[in-house]
């Protein structure tokens, strides 16, 4: 049978993947989402969730979606434009256009359709896309999909982005592509200089924010808010599975004219169901709250620098950075996994990544940071992890 060559194909990668330390697990939670949780019939404080305001069941979003849910119904069994759009799907559009000051927005199930759906239908074989080489498995993707020429620039490297729009600038059009916020490091993208040198070239400007939008910047608008350049970003794609309230849905939201010719001819739109009612309407009360979490933000910053104090002051290496993602720098693969393990006996959840998500010899725990951590639970990681850290080594 065909079958059970590939199966035992399978089977041989698999215990491969577990002989390398490189097979994933799934650690099952036993509570809702939030910054302390069960897990093996335990509590612990949860470092691992992208729930940087605390919105994700936060009440006011639960209350929206089951009010979605009992005016709009569960499911719409169609795609957008066969019989899938409601009032409510507009709207939304219309909000998230307006949070990043673009003229509209078109929703997607996710944010790796919107990724996956954005560079084929607006170029061609004619034009360029630059992507640094760091971003997002998605937008990897959806640069696969299109036919125009690939430029992969080193992360982060404007002399290297600046020979690659110099190659590409025969092309028709030019789109420099990055993730605002790198998830493993929890760096920017250098967006000023990035459109300096898009103004030069001629070329559009795109960012994927999953990781900045709604805690980043002044008003929550992001990385490009925090960098001063918002309006300066032709394409923003983002998602609501996230610090948008955690469910799912993704938006790409750019010109008219871009999101126009989106709804006509972006794939994942087109052939895929329309985001359920009750994550639109919990998704406009998010974005609402975030409209109005000026005191959650300064408290994500006030509960970051309290935790990166703790670990350097302890003798931690934390890679520099200003988000709320707290790269704890280990090295060893193994250190990082025996680290996280012992963290959890201690009621801490975080987990070490490796080899191949990070770069050979970088192993790290990456910590995440929410608004809704209290300083008790804060403290109680610098304890655990002081205390581990000296068990396995890593401190002195
Ligand atoms: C999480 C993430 C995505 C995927 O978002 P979904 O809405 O979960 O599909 C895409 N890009 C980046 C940078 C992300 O961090």
């Amino acid at each position: 049978m065909p079958s059970d060559r590939l199966n035992a194909h399978l089977r041989t990668q698999l215990d491969d993947l577990r002989a390398k330390g490189l097979y994933k697990a799934e650690r099952r939670i036993e509570s809702p989402q939030r910054a302390g949780i069960v897990v093996n019939g335990r509590e612990a404080v949860n470092f691992c969730a992208n729930n940087y305001l605390g919105l994700a069941n936060h009440p006011d979003v639960v209350a929206a979606a089951a009010e979605g849910l009992k005016a709009w119904g569960y499911g719409l069994s169609s795609v957008r434009f066969i019989c899938g759009t409601q009032d409510i799907h507009k709207r939304a559009e219309q909000q998230v256009a307006r949070f990043f000051r673009k003229a509209d927005s078109i929703l997607y199930i996710s944010c790796f359709d919107a990724n996956g759906g954005l560079f084929e239908p607006l170029l061609t074989e004619e034009d360029a896309i630059l992507s640094d080489e760091l971003n997002h498995a998605s937008i990897i993707d959806g640069v696969r999909l299109c036919k125009a020429k690939r430029f992969r620039y080193r992360h982060n490297d404007l002399a290297d982005l600046r020979a690659k729009l110099e190659e590409a600038k025969d092309c028709r059009f030019r789109m420099v592509f990055t993730d605002s916020v790198f998830s493993m490091d929890g760096d920017l993208a250098k967006l000023p200089d990035i459109c300096d040198l898009a103004d030069r070239y001629d070329a559009l400007v795109g960012i994927d924010d999953c990781h900045a939008t709604g805690h980043l910047g002044a008003t929550g608008r992001g990385a490009a808010e925090e960098l001063g350049v918002l309006d300066r970003i032709d394409v923003i794609t983002g998602t609501l599975g996230k610090t948008l309230g955690g469910a799912s849905g993704g938006f790409t939201a750019a010109s008219a004219e871009v999101v126009d010719w989106l709804r006509n001819r972006s794939r994942p739109y087109l052939f895929s169901n329309s985001v359920p009612p009750a994550l639109v309407v919990a998704g406009m009360k998010a974005l609402e709250l975030v409209d109005a979490a000026g005191e959650l933000r300064t408290r994500l910053k006030a509960n970051t620098a309290r935790l990166r104090a703790g670990l350097e002051g302890a003798g931690f290496v934390v890679k520099p950075g200003p988000t709320p993602i707290l790269p704890v720098m280990l090295g060893d693969a193994a250190v990082a996994t025996r680290m996280a393990d012992e963290l959890l006996r201690r009621g801490v959840y975080v987990i070490g990544f490796s080899y191949p998500v990070v770069p050979q010899g970088q192993a790290r725990i990456r910590i995440q940071v929410s608004a809704a951590h209290t300083d008790g639970q804060l403290d109680q990681a610098i304890t655990a992890f002081t205390e581990v850290g000296r068990l396995l080594g890593v401190l002195k």
